[in-house]
């Protein structure tokens, strides 16, 4: 096999330090050693750039291919072939090719659905770093950038804050106290400020996710697409309308999803990012969490719900002012809203909270009822 073939000029393979055509798409020595055996066999290595009805296009040193899934179906939704992976193609053949086996994913995102059966959906794999976009034009809304970093979390990519639009914050001191509330709400995680308008603090952001796969997350008006092109460095749409490999027009948004960004590493945009939930993220909660969980270790009883139980260290760190309520609060009200999610597909579980509704039934009821008489 060679990679002469290679597109060059209409090409999205960006140059590359590394020989590797693929080097541009997120190609590693990691991925070089897993996909051996499938090199051994003739296969091409690709990177998925999109998946539709059953078909994929993949980026190939051959350029982009359509290959179809029919080979790599698994029974378990969350293993379907999606954006980000890394697979093996015939290297020739019919128009689709077919792809051949997929190779395991070092980290997987997914998404809650909103169906009744709700089962994840899988919306990216092998994402390196998650940026979760927060807005400096809104009120800081600390509640909705934990709920992205558990997201984040369990994804097994690394997160990272990205505070916008900092040009809306003249005052460097209002800027830091936003910065530091961030920071606090995000052990563990860089918190970094930009402005698309200036420029300022892309540079630092590129620096930090060069080179890997990055996503990005946020509300809607976050300054994501802003920032997308930022990043890519032209605009995303043009980048798009120019990915037309073999000029039918039918690969037109081929590598929409799959952006190699000018200074190494490739950004994933899909539409399935825009509005994530949580799902089954008790541990990504955990890591957003970190600094409860590890006092909730010095608690005198291990299943300590940190609510009037005698030895609480966490009640404790609040009431001396060590850890704000609300990141309690926070905290509680994510793990409650996880374990709904997962109650859903999870029986097991349903029946524990069914469990836990009866012992705590007399004493909700007779708060329930404490409520009404004050209120009426
Ligand atoms: P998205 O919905 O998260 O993709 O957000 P957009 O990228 O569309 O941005 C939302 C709005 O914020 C747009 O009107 C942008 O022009 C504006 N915006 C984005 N970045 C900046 C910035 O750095 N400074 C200022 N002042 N406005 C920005
Ligand atoms: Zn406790």
């Amino acid at each position: 096999m060679s990679f002469s073939s290679l597109p060059s000029s209409s090409s999205p393979l960006p140059s590359s330090s590394s020989s590797h055509p693929l080097a541009g798409y997120g190609w590693d020595e990691g991925w070089e050693a897993e996909f051996a055996p499938y090199a051994e066999q003739g296969l091409l290595p690709g990177r998925v750039a999109r998946v539709d009805r059953g078909q994929c296009d993949v980026v190939t040193p051959a350029g982009v291919v359509r290959a179809d899934t029919e080979f790599v179906v698994p029974r378990d939704p969350m293993k379907v072939v999606c954006t980000g992976d890394w697979v093996a193609v015939d290297p020739e053949g019919g128009d689709p090719r077919y792809v051949r086996t997929l190779l395991p994913r070092r980290t997987a995102f997914v998404r809650s659905t909103s169906s009744k059966r709700s089962e994840g959906q899988i919306l990216a794999a092998n994402v390196d770093h998650v940026v979760v976009a927060v807005s400096l034009a809104v009120e800081l809304d600390l509640g909705r950038v934990e709920r992205f970093l558990a997201l984040a979390w369990e994804s097994g990519a690394q997160p990272v804050v990205v505070l916008t639009k900092d040009d809306l914050v003249p005052e460097p001191v209002t800027l830091a106290h936003l910065v530091e509330d961030v920071e606090t709400t995000a052990p563990g995680v860089p918190v970094l400020t930009v402005s698309a308008l200036h420029g300022g603090g892309l540079d630092v952001l590129t620096a930090l996710v060069g080179g890997g796969t990055t996503v990005l997350l946020g509300q809607s008006g976050a300054g994501k697409s802003t920032l997308a092109n930022a990043l890519v460095g032209e605009d995303v749409m043009d980048v798009r309308a120019a990915r037309d490999v073999d000029g039918k027009g039918r690969h037109t948004t081929t590598t929409r999803n799959l952006l190699p960004l000018p200074s190494g590493g490739v950004l994933i945009d899909t539409p399935g990012l825009r509005g994530v939930g949580l799902f089954d993220a008790e541990s990504g909660v955990g890591q957003v969490f970190a600094e409860i969980e590890e006092l909730a270790e010095r608690c005198r009883f291990q299943d300590c719900a940190h609510e009037s139980e005698p030895g609480c260290a966490v009640r404790s760190a609040v009431d001396g002012g060590d850890l704000p309520v609300r990141r309690l609060e926070s905290y509680r009200k994510l793990l409650r809203e996880n374990r709904w999610i997962v109650a859903k597909t999870d029986a097991r579980l349903r029946a524990e909270i069914r469990k836990d509704w009866k012992r705590k039934g007399a004493q909700g009821r007779a708060a329930m009822e404490a409520k009404r008489g004050r209120w009426a």
